[in-house]
């Protein structure tokens, strides 16, 4: 089939699955989700995207209904199912379905659980990037993976309009991350990432290529820095489920310095492809 969707005990395919108008998900964006990409049908890092997803719902004290180990035989049921071998996958928990009011204790609601899986690919990494910078002005629980998007949605639309591909975000001089993925850079041989703190949500990606530089033997600062400091870097790459390690030749209108000799995104690269 093209593609699947599953909606608490319904499956249909996506166009087909009709979701009921009370849904909090719509009214408030109350709920978490995550997201994944495949290779031939395996879903990349599916453990921890899923052990994610289950933490961000604890968060906002929405329970998942289905166990852990159900759940990820379904999302491995439905990549078999889908007729391309290059799939994004989607899982989403949400408080249920009640009559509008912000609390949440309403009467009978229990939360919902979505999954879909359909036909998408992963950003190449043998091209280069071009970004914006903007404010980031989103709220300070950046670390949940909510459904409140709304700030992302705009920067990715004021990314697409400005001809780029994504959207880098600073508080002040800080940089964060981007709209949708986490920026890094690499200064004299060390790669330096933002801290995990609530103005960052912890990317799977990230933490992959950090242990990646570790195995490689380049040093990792897990600390703040500047848009100064990026726009002086050797070299700046984003990571996300989509962009495996993608590499930012332009900010702005202005290139990013890099030597291409040297450089360790390349390595990076290399080693992801393996
Ligand atoms: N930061 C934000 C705001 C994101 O939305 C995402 C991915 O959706 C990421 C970072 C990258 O996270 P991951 O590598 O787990 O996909």
């Amino acid at each position: 089939m093209e593609n699947i969707a599953y909606y608490n005990g319904r499956i249909s395919s996506i166009e087909e699955m009709m979701i009921p108008m009370n849904e909090r998900s719509s009214y408030f964006g109350d709920g978490v989700y995550d997201a994944m990409f495949t290779v031939e049908r395996v879903p990349l890092q599916l453990d921890d995207h899923l052990r994610r997803f289950y933490r961000s719902a604890k968060r906002i004290e929405i329970e998942v209904l289905m166990p852990f180990d159900e759940l990820r035989a379904m999302v491995l049921d439905f990549c078999r199912r889908v007729d391309s071998p290059d799939q994004m996958v989607y899982v989403q928990a949400t408080r249920g379905v009640g009559m509008r009011g912000h609390a949440y204790r309403f009467a009978g609601g229990t939360p919902s659980l979505w999954v879909w899986v359909k036909p998408d690919v992963l950003d190449p990494m043998d091209r280069d990037y071009r970004c914006i910078t903007m404010e980031d002005t989103r709220y300070l629980h950046c670390d949940i993976k909510t459904l409140n998007l709304l700030p992302s949605v705009i920067y990715t639309q004021r990314a697409e309009e400005a001809g780029c591909d994504e959207t880098i975000l600073h508080r002040g001089e800080r940089v964060t991350e981007c709209a949708h993925s986490n920026v890094h850079i690499l200064r004299d041989g060390a790669l330096k990432t933002a801290p995990c703190d609530n103005l960052i949500l912890p990317g799977i990606t990230r933490a992959h290529r950090i242990a990646q530089c570790r195995e490689m033997g380049i040093p990792v600062i897990e600390e703040p820095f500047t848009v100064q400091e990026m726009m002086e870097a050797d070299e700046v790459f984003f990571t996300s489920a989509s962009a495996l390690c993608c590499r930012i030749r332009e900010i702005d209108g202005r290139s990013v310095a890099w030597a291409e000799a040297l450089s360790e995104v390349e390595a990076l690269k290399a080693a992801v492809s393996r």
